[in-house]
This record gives structure tokens, C-alpha cells and sequence, in this order.
């Protein structure tokens, strides 16, 4: 009989490293603590990465459709002036998919839908992994669980990390985030790109994710702040009216609000039978918006390693050793980017911007490339 692997976590990680599992024959079984598949409010970007990796799972398409294709990133002054302009166009021709927008919640139903609701187990919150012979996993409702397989996908807060590996340090950069969705006729102009308005120690993006919908994200230096009492009309008054014109067509039901955290880089993902992937391994400040782009990258190694003929549980070693260099260099060079993105002082705004201005092309091509190129 085939084996089953056991993955903790049904988030955006979680449920693509099942699907490639499954594709491959092996059964899989997903524990989720939220009584639903409960998408965040929120939308996300599916960079050009992901793409080809949900290209080669035959599901671009259902994405495309869901979705909305991004061929332009701008960085712009909090008057929607650009700053820096990045075309995707050259990724789009060398690697046949684009950057997708989508609503998490769509994105979730598709993963869900091609792995089989029948193979996620909600209103199942682990609470304990001890290591015998088997793993036995202990939930919160004291239902317990043997595995010899388990994957931890359980998020920048894993229990599966705290409790069999370095429980490693979160970092907080003190900016505060909130996310909207609005239904609003965007202009012409912004239909296929994400603008992302940098200000005085804030910032404001968005885009569209579908026929009617917009996404968006703002942050802020969270320092003195109070996000229950910030009313974000007032808060985002300099930047431009187009942003203001988001955030007054978004209910305040559909704002979520977090604060930015990241995991120190570990090195250590996995142990005999046992690895950790997406947040819970390398979780990252969304500055390059990669986070799930790299959880979807460790599945796609995994997979990879898969069909070269190895085992499951000799996969893991070699995942570990192909994924670090890259998931740890997203995750220092977005913490970079964030502190960039939230300078206060007069002078450091102008000379950033000088210098976003003046950037040479060759250098935000030079990461794209190393971004966009998979393991
Ligand atoms: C503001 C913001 C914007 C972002 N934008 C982007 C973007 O545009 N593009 C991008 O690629 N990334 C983006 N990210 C990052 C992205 O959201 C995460 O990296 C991604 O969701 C990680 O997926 P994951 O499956 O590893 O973890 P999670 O999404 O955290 O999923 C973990 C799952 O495990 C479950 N769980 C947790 N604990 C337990 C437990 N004990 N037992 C059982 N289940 C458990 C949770 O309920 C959850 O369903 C953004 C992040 C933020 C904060």
C-alpha cells in the first residue's frame, strides 16, 4: 500500500506541495487547525515563479481566469510619480506565463478543488509532535495521529519548527499593514500593472485582481501608532486621489490589519522524515512579494526531486540544500527593501528617490533573474 504523507497546514504551501505530491501517486492528508479553507481579505501576486510552477501542475489557466496579468511593477512617490518602472515583458517571452493577481480565496478554491476536500482534515489545530518510532501528533481536541511522514507547512508560527527544531527568532520591523479588497472601476492606465506609492515612512499599493476587484496593502512605520484609532483617509491625505478613492470604496469589513514579521533565517528544515516548507521555513517581509512564491518553489523541488527517482523521505536532505541560498536571499534582501521603503527623514527620501530614479536597469534585471529562475 502507498505510503501517506502527512502535511500540517493548509495555507497556500501547504496545499500546492499536496497537489504535487499527489500528482505523483502518493497519498496525501492535510491537517488544518481553520474550520474552512479561510482565505486572509486579501489578494496576492503570483510572480512570474509560482507561474511556471503552477504551469507545469496544468493549472495556469484556472489561474489566469481567476486572476489578472501584471506586466508592470512601479514604484512610485506618494503621487503616483514614478520612481521606477519594471516591464515583465521579457519574462512573459522566456518562460510563457506572467505575473497573476488573484484573490487568495480563489487561488485556495483551485488548490483545494484538485487535491480533494476528502484529503483535508479543518478544525484540526496540532498541538504536539512528539518523535518515536512514528511521529504521534496530538491536536487540540485530543484526537491523536501516527505518521512516519510529516511535513510542517504550518506557518510563520509552526509548531512542528518550535517543537523538533531551532525555534529561530521572529523579527519585527515595527511597520504596521493593512490589506483591503474594493469593488471600483480602476482607470485604464492601471489595469495591468501594481503601483506601490512610497511616502513619508508609508507606503500604499495596489492592483487589480479581477473584472471588478482591487486589491491593496499599506504600510506604515508602526512606531507611536495606534492602528484601531488611524482612520486611513486622513492617514494617506498627501498621497494621490486615485489611492484615496481606494481606500473610501473599501468596507471596513474587508480590511484586515497585521503587523510585518519575519523568521531570522534557520538553516536547519528538516531532520529523517520530518521537513518544514513555505513560512515556517523561511518566512519572509512581503517587500519582494515572494513569500508564497517560495513556498511554492520548495513543493516544486520536491517534486522535482521526486520524479529523478529518489524516495520521499530522501528527498528531504537534498531540498534543504537546494532551496536555502535562495529563500534566505529573499528573505535578507526584502528586510533591506523594507527599511528603504520607510525612511522618515527629508534628505533620506530625496536621496532614495534620487537613487530609485537612477537605478541602472541592469540591476533590477539581475534580480528578476535570479527571482524568476527556478531552483
Ligand atoms: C501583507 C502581506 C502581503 C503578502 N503578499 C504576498 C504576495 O503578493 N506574493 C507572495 O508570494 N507572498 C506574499 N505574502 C507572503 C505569503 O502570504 C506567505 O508567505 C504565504 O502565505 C506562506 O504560505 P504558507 O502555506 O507557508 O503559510 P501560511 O499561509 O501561514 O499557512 C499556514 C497554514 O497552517 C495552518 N496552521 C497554523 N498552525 C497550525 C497548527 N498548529 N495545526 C494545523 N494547522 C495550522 C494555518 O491556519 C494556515 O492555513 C504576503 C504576506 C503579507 C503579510
Amino acid at each position: 500500500m502507498t505510503e501517506t504523507i502527512n502535511i500540517i497546514g493548509a495555507g497556500i504551501g501547504g496545499l500546492t506541495t499536496a497537489l504535487i505530491l499527489k500528482q505523483r501517486g502518493l497519498n496525501v492528508n492535510i491537517f488544518e487547525s481553520s474550520a474552512e479553507i479561510k482565505p486572509v481579505g486579501a489578494g496576492i501576486i503570483l510572480a512570474n515563479n509560482a507561474m511556471q510552477v503552477f504551469q507545469k501542475l496544468g493549472i495556469q489557466a484556472n489561474i489566469e481566469n481567476a486572476g489578472n496579468k501584471i506586466s508592470f511593477m512601479k514604484i512610485t512617490d506618494s503621487q503616483l510619480k514614478s520612481l521606477s518602472v519594471v516591464s515583465l515583458s521579457e519574462y512573459e517571452q522566456k518562460y510563457n506565463v506572467s505575473n497573476i493577481a488573484i484573490h487568495r480565496g480563489e487561488l485556495q478554491k483551485i488548490l483545494a478543488n484538485e487535491i480533494g476536500f476528502d484529503n483535508i482534515n479543518l478544525s484540526k489545530r496540532l498541538s504536539k509532535i512528539e518523535k518515536a518510532e512514528l511521529f504521534k501528533l496530538t491536536f487540540e481536541d485530543n484526537s491523536t495521529f501516527e505518521s512516519r511522514l510529516v511535513i510542517g507547512a504550518d506557518g510563520i508560527k509552526s509548531v512542528v519548527r518550535n517543537q523538533l527544531f531551532e525555534k529561530g527568532t521572529l523579527r519585527y520591523p515595527n511597520q504596521i499593514c493593512w490589506r483591503g479588497i474594493c469593488e471600483i472601476n480602476l482607470l485604464q492606465k492601471y489595469q495591468n500593472e501594481l503601483n506601490e506609492a512610497w511616502g513619508k515612512g508609508k507606503r500604499f499599493g495596489f492592483v487589480k485582481i479581477s473584472a471588478k476587484k482591487v486589491y491593496w496593502y499599506a504600510l506604515a512605520n508602526s512606531k507611536n501608532l495606534e492602528p484601531s484609532t488611524v482612520n486611513l483617509i486622513e492617514f494617506f491625505s498627501e498621497f494621490h486621489s486615485d489611492i484615496l478613492n481606494i481606500i473610501s470604496a473599501t468596507k471596513t469589513e474587508q480590511i484586515v490589519v497585521s503587523d510585518i514579521i519575519d523568521l531570522k533565517p534557520i538553516d536547519k528544515w528538516q531532520d529523517e522524515n520530518v521537513c518544514l516548507i513555505g513560512d515556517a521555513a523561511h518566512a519572509t517581509t512581503p517587500n519582494l512579494g515572494q513569500g508564497a512564491c517560495q513556498a511554492i518553489e520548495d513543493a516544486y523541488v520536491l517534486g522535482k526531486l521526486l520524479d529523478s527517482g529518489l524516495e520521499i523521505q530522501n528527498t528531504f536532505a537534498e531540498y534543504e540544500n537546494l532551496r536555502r541560498k535562495k529563500a534566505h536571499t529573499i528573505v535578507n534582501t526584502s528586510w533591506t527593501v523594507g527599511k528603504m521603503a520607510h525612511i522618515e527623514n527629508k534628505f533620506g527620501i530625496w536621496l532614495r528617490n534620487f537613487a530609485m530614479k537612477n537605478m541602472p536597469k541592469s540591476a533590477n534585471k539581475k534580480q528578476l533573474d535570479m527571482i524568476f529562475n527556478l531552483n
